[in-house]
């Protein structure tokens, strides 16, 4: 949309984001644009020169956060850990996905897709004792988030990370294999 009192000639008065160069105007360098061919779709960015060689498609980071309830104790610390005593969390569980932002609905996927994929992993998972758990018998955080990649890999192939909050200090991040082509 053009800005209320935008006179023909003054490039620095056009609105952020529009094309410039649908009026004639001198064209500005792009920096850190994603979709040229769409510049409206990303505040900011703009059309680029035409004889600009086109820069290459990037990716956007998105993730959605969960919730577990779980008991749990850890058999393999040492004698005496606090750890070794059945005690409960409130286990955060975030789930990152990249891809490209698709240029109809704005998104790099349906952030209802993530919660969809991850169902099942609450069904199993909350308030249950972890140690019970095919797969989860040391439920550290760490055996933790790879058990939960593992489940929704299938279901999210853009899936970069998965990272658990056993506390609000404590947790850890894994970073396993990408199975949509990204790196
Ligand atoms: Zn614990």
């Amino acid at each position: 949309m053009r800005a209320q009192g935008d006179a023909p000639g003054g490039l620095e008065r056009a609105a952020p984001g529009l094309a410039s160069g649908s009026r004639g105007f001198p064209q500005p360098l792009i920096v850190g644009c994603r979709r040229p061919e769409s510049p409206s779709d990303l505040p900011g960015c703009t059309t680029p020169p035409k004889h600009a060689p086109e820069p290459p498609m990037s990716e956007i980071e998105i993730f959605k956060e969960f919730r577990i309830e779980a008991a749990h104790r850890l058999p393999n610390v040492p004698p005496g850990h606090k750890c070794s005593r059945l005690h409960g969390h409130s286990f955060r569980v975030v789930v990152h996905v990249a891809g490209p932002i698709d240029s109809i609905t704005g998104w790099v996927c349906d952030f209802a897709q993530i919660s969809r994929a991850f169902a099942p992993v609450i069904d199993q998972l909350d308030h249950h004792y972890l140690n019970e758990v095919a797969g989860l018998e040391n439920p550290t955080s760490e055996v933790l988030a790879q058990w939960i990649w593992a489940r929704l890999r299938p279901a999210l192939p853009g899936m970069t990370r998965i990272t658990v909050h056993e506390t609000c200090t404590s947790g850890c991040e894994f970073r396993g294999p990408r199975t949509d082509g990204g790196s």
